[in-house]
């Protein structure tokens, strides 16, 4: 008996296992299908991203389905476009020898009338994000009344992309004697909610510990300025020749900005978010998974559930907002066996979330440094040399080989060696060489920290842009949180003027922006931002001006007037919106 036979699948299942090349079930399959295929019952089964979850609710739901009936009996519902695709061509695959078997996947973006074509050829499996589903439903496209099974897949992501309306209502087409199947990699508190609300005495498994990442992952943070995040970035890049990465960004925005910024600096990018077109994501995530992309840039929501095996790092370009999210994120690699490694770059302001990420994931990170530029351009020579030696030799320049070596004619081993490895590296080292170092561990913020900033209460500062900048206080919000890695909450009390602004933050943070803050140019403006002296937080505010003296005494003892003349002066000229 094979593993797989022993959990209760039936033969034509156990073939197209054997083409797949699975050769024994992973932990959860191991616990969760016996449970499925024995019972009626509902389940909640917790494990990680990248361990089979799919073929453990799989080949259960494949083997109690009527393929004989053409009613729909098995309802997947999964967070992405992405997933529910990957979901059904996996399906697919697994049902390859049961005859008249359909699945069909509907999601938005696509066309409605494609999909209601297919669904009404009569598909016992339905693979749906909630969004398009509640809308067929409501269409009457689709009937979800006789199902026997619903699946949640990726319970946990659905919840936090806000579809609990959307699957309550889903749910409330669906008979009440149904199986209910969850699988979520993590269970926080509203997919408890879920199980509560809509199951039955449900059988509960976990592979792993609660909520633990992946062991076969090392997690790695490089403390920087704010403003060195994309720099940091393209050293991580660097020092890593073979890296295929997904880099997890904020905010579409940001991913954007990032991918478009590193195909300009020569990175084989692309990005990967909602607000492009489905054949714009289609094409990114099909040059990744060839490998014609080596850094994906993405948001959380279209890279969840990308089933790409040899992802070698995931780069937290920030931080995401729920700690959560830290989890899927880092589950993007060390899969199939193999180790990856999880690296965020961080603020110094971000590092509490560090601690905060280590106590949910069980397993310290590794405190790393940005290397250096030197120590990039040594890897980068030795990976040159490696990669030379490594090359098979095409013949098809044999014929050409008498002309070039009349052009090498007079060069020596040992030059030409010299002048081979410089056509590649003059670049990284033109670049390198002009360089500063990042790291930010002993960074003169830290040392600015003592003594100077107010252990306690809220410190209001003054930016040298405003309205005609194009902000209102949202986007410079949004922009003060983006270079700083700060939270939402971090910064408030934004009010903008026409050429300068105010803003907020608890002193904690003063360092940070100061620093950040410090001889920050964009498109050749220099930003400053400086300890306001507020009539309203006056106490605080001269205290603090006194004692740091200097240059920002003077400008903050100067009246704004002075101030937004200067501004304005710089600003004349300038392409307006270049933010
Ligand atoms: P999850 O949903 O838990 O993130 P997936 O179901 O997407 O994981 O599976 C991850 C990868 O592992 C897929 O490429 C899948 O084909 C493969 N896989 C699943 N089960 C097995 C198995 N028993 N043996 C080998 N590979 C497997
Ligand atoms: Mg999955």
């Amino acid at each position: 008996m094979t593993p797989f036979e022993r959990l209760g699948l039936e033969e034509s299942l156990l073939s197209a296992i054997s083409d797949l090349g699975f050769e024994s079930p992973s932990e959860v399959q191991e616990k969760a299908i016996p449970i499925l295929l024995e019972d009626e019952t509902d389940l909640v089964a917790l494990a990680q991203t990248g361990t089979g979850k799919t073929a453990a609710f799989g080949f259960p739901l494949l083997q109690k389905i009527d393929a004989q009936s053409r009613t729909t009996q098995g309802l997947i519902l999964s967070p992405t476009r992405e997933l529910c695709l990957q979901i059904t061509n996996e399906m697919q695959l697994y049902s390859k020898y049961e005859k008249g078997v359909n699945i069909v996947a509907i999601y938005g973006g696509a066309s409605i009338t494609e999909q209601a074509k297919l669904i009404k050829r009569g598909a016992q499996i339905v693979v749906a994000t909630p969004g398009r589903m509640k809308d067929m439903i409501r269409r009457g496209i689709v009937d979800i009344t006789k199902i026997e099974y619903c699946i949640l897949d990726e319970a946990d992501e659905m919840l936090n992309m806000g579809f609990y309306e959307d699957i309550k209502d889903i749910l409330s087409n669906t008979p009440d004697d149904k199986s209910t199947w969850l699988f979520s990699a993590t269970m926080p508190r509203e997919v408890a909610s879920i199980a509560k609300k809509f199951m039955h005495q449900p059988k509960e498994i976990t592979v792993g510990s609660k909520n633990a990442g992946a062991v076969t992952v090392q997690h790695e943070y490089y403390t920087v300025g704010g403003r060195d995040r994309y720099a940091a970035l393209k050293r991580l890049a660097d020092a890593n020749p073979g890296i295929f990465s997904v880099v997890f960004c904020r905010t579409k925005r940001d991913t954007q900005k990032i991918a478009e910024k590193l195909i300009e600096d020569g990175y084989n990018a692309g990005a990967l978010h909602g607000d492009l077109s489905q054949n714009q994501r289609d094409l990114a995530m099909n040059a990744f998974r060839k490998k014609q992309i080596q850094l994906l840039v993405a948001t959380d929501v279209a890279a969840r559930g990308i089933d790409v095996d040899d992802i070698t790092h995931v780069i937290n370009y920030q931080l995401p907002d729920e700690i959560e999210t830290y989890t899927h994120r880092s589950g993007r690699t060390g899969r199939a066996g193999k180790s990856g490694i999880s690296m965020v770059i961080v603020t110094r302001s971000e590092l509490r979330k560090i601690k905060a990420i280590e106590k949910k994931i069980q397993q310290e990170f590794i405190e790393k440094k940005i290397p250096t530029g030197i120590e990039i351009c040594e890897i980068q020579l030795y990976h040159l040399a490696s990669k030379i030696r490594d090359t098979d030799i095409n013949t098809e320049i044999d014929s050409y080989l008498p002309a070039i070596y009349d052009v090498l004619n007079g060069l020596d081993r040992d030059e030409i060696i010299k002048k081979m490895v410089s056509v590649e590296f003059t670049r990284f080292f033109n670049y390198y060489s002009k360089t500063r170092d990042l790291d930010n561990q002993k960074s003169s913020g830290k040392e600015r920290n003592q003594g100077e900033i107010p252990k306690d209460g809220s410190v209001r500062y003054f930016i040298n842009v405003g309205e005609r900048d194009g902000f209102d206080w949202m986007s410079l919000k949004d922009f003060l949180r983006d270079q700083l890695g700060l939270e939402k909450e971090d910064i408030y009390k934004v009010d903008t003027k026409d050429s300068f602004s105010f803003f907020n933050t608890d002193s904690n943070f003063t360092p940070l922006i100061l620093e950040t803050f410090q001889d920050f140019k964009i498109d050749g403006r220099f930003i400053n931002v400086e300890v306001s002296k507020n009539p309203g937080r006056s106490g605080k505010g001269k205290k603090r001006e006194r004692r740091r003296g200097g240059r920002r005494d003077q400008g903050n003892a100067n009246s704004f007037d002075k101030r937004k003349k200067s501004s304005g002066r710089r600003k004349k000229g300038r392409n307006p919106g270049f933010f």
